[in-house]
């Protein structure tokens, strides 16, 4: 069945006060559309464990950057509406930029720890971006579980942070990475990827499964790690790379050492496309 689509903050409301009694749940997956099975299998996720599922598709333009790709990001709602009908997802939210930002907005929600470093750095104002649209996802639709992939690890995290400091009564699930059959993070930008830049792109996951095998092997020295990491990424010309780092998995902290939970997290440039990708090392 064809989910309901609501455009209008008032539409989404009352479509769910029809939904909502005291045992039964609401599950909602941000997302800015251009749907993959990264998505669907937070969707599966989320409709497997609550009475009615969300999706939200917006393309949050303070998210970007002026430089960013906000224009070009790739679109296609009928597309997705039909993934989603045969999800039997039972809400979409879709709001138009106006409808979730006022011409006089000046409210915006900042985290100022654990966004600053990574993805934050090379983005200034993303995660306030995210923040505050995830912030008004929540307000808006009052769900009771909201799924995240960990492709985006510290927007995880840092959603995680904005929930429990902000007493968002709002249980925040990490699903794991989906990946192609040979091991690229999907991700929507993938589609600006050309061929050899698609074939190089292949270096991030490479270099994880690298950084993996040196961690089971018992290397525990963040360093050498790494060096073996920039190793693989620098052997393809096409890749840029704008970080590639071990951080704890829960403060996203520097380590030099891995002693408990750590995350390798690489974000590169390849041809127009910025793709990020990460794994974890636990011992
Ligand atoms: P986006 O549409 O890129 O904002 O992503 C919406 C949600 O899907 C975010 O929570 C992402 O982390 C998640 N996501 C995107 N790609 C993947 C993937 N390959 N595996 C798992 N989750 C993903």
């Amino acid at each position: 069945m064809m989910p309901h689509v609501a455009r209008k903050v008032s539409e989404a409301r009352k479509y769910l006060e029809g939904k909502r009694s005291s045992d039964s749940r609401v599950g909602l997956v941000p997302t800015m559309g251009f749907l993959h099975e990264g998505h669907l299998s937070l969707v599966r996720r989320a409709r497997r464990e609550n009475d009615t599922c969300v999706v939200s598709i917006f393309v949050n333009p303070l998210q970007f950057g002026p430089t960013e790709d906000l224009e070009a990001y790739p679109r296609d709602m009928d597309r997705d509406l039909d993934l989603l009908s045969s999800e039997g997802v039972d809400l979409v939210f879709a709001p138009d930029p106006d409808e979730m930002y006022s011409p006089d907005r000046s409210v915006t929600v900042t985290e100022r720890d654990i966004s600053r470093s990574l993805c934050g750095s090379a983005r200034p104002g993303h995660f306030d971006g995210v923040c505050t649209v995830v912030l008004k996802l929540f307000n808006i639709l009052s769900p009771d579980r909201a799924y995240f992939g960990e492709k985006d690890y510290q927007q995880l995290q840092v959603v995680r942070r904005m929930a429990r400091d902000l007493d968002v009564d709002v249980e925040i699930r990490g699903c794991p990475i989906v990946r192609e059959k040979d091991g690229l993070a999907m991700s929507s930008r993938n589609i600006y990827l050309g061929e050899a830049e698609r074939r190089d792109a292949l270096a991030l996951s490479k270099a994880l499964v690298e950084a993996r095998s040196a961690f089971e092997a018992g290397e525990r020295d963040c360093r050498k790690i790494l060096a073996t990491v920039r190793r693989v990424l620098e052997a393809h010309p096409l890749v840029n790379i704008d970080y590639a780092e071990i951080r704890d998995a829960e403060t996203l902290l520097p380590v030099e050492r891995v002693e408990g939970r750590a995350v390798v997290a690489l974000a590169a440039r390849v041809g127009k496309a910025r793709l990020i990708d990460n794994t974890f090392l636990e011992p």
